[in-house]
């Protein structure tokens, strides 16, 4: 379960209302229970729960149990903001596949335009689905989602080992001769890249990486690609 709050051995925890509604009233645990928590740190507390009524309940940490190794390697992915729940998914995805943090980018041929309070509301909601997304997997360390940038502040501004660009016209193979510790890796959204971003994305070190000849949706070749860089790179 996760709680923002600071996490230290012998101390309580007042538990929010969504993890309460999960414990008590989904998962039925009674005063007592065994509960593992987390606040995005790296950490896992061993906790036990306490109940006061229906709605509110608290949970006695008693000891630290795990620690996250860190990251083998580093991916930070810019994902061109894709409609609907796509983007749900590829960070669902991403946050599983032990991505270190993810920058949505705003692209020519990106219809999904945030501002202000929507922005905000979207962020807030992002970051919900990877904490589920590392409740779900057991991975206590939370990837950060950044606020939205252009893509080409991000793709100048990020520094990597290897910089990756997923482009279904690019032939260049991924090359595994010296072992990255950190990647960028860089989707394009439905429509994919111009040929203006694509020059300046190799203009600023990116290589291309084609998955093979068929044309993935976006969040078909984030997660792909995650998947692969992980088996080369990762543990
Ligand atoms: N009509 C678009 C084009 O030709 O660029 C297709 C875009 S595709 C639906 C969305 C994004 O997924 C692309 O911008 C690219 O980043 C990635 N992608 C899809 N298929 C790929 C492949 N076979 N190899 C590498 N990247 C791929």
């Amino acid at each position: 379960i996760y709680t923002p709050e600071p996490l230290a051995d012998n101390t309580t925890i007042a538990l929010d209302d969504q993890a309460v509604t999960h414990l008590v009233r989904v998962l039925r645990m009674k005063e007592g229970d065994d509960v593992r928590l987390f606040n995005g740190d790296g950490s896992e507390y061993q906790a036990q729960l306490i109940i006061e009524s229906k709605k509110s309940a608290s949970a006695s940490v008693i000891h630290a149990t795990r620690q996250d190794a860190p990251l083998t390697l580093q991916i930070h992915l810019g994902q061109v903001i894709s409609k609907g729940d796509r983007m749900d998914f590829t960070i669902q995805k991403a946050t599983e596949l032990g991505v270190t943090d993810i920058t949505p980018l705003t692209s020519e041929r990106c219809d999904v335009r945030l501002k202000g309070d929507r922005m905000e509301k979207k962020l807030e909601h992002w970051q919900k689905v990877a904490i589920s997304a590392c409740e779900q997997s057991g991975r206590n360390t939370v990837p950060a989602i950044h606020p939205p940038k252009s893509l080409s502040d991000w793709s100048s501004g990020i520094e990597a080992d290897r910089k990756l660009l997923l482009h279904p016209h690019n032939q260049k193979p991924l090359v595994s001769d010296q072992s990255p510790e950190s990647i960028a890796l860089l989707v394009g959204p439905e429509g994919g890249f111009s040929d203006i971003e694509v020059t300046q994305c190799q203009e600023s070190g990116f290589d291309g990486l084609l998955l093979g000849p068929r044309i993935l949706r976006t969040e078909t070749a984030a997660l792909t690609a995650l998947s692969v860089l992980q088996y080369v790179w990762g543990d």
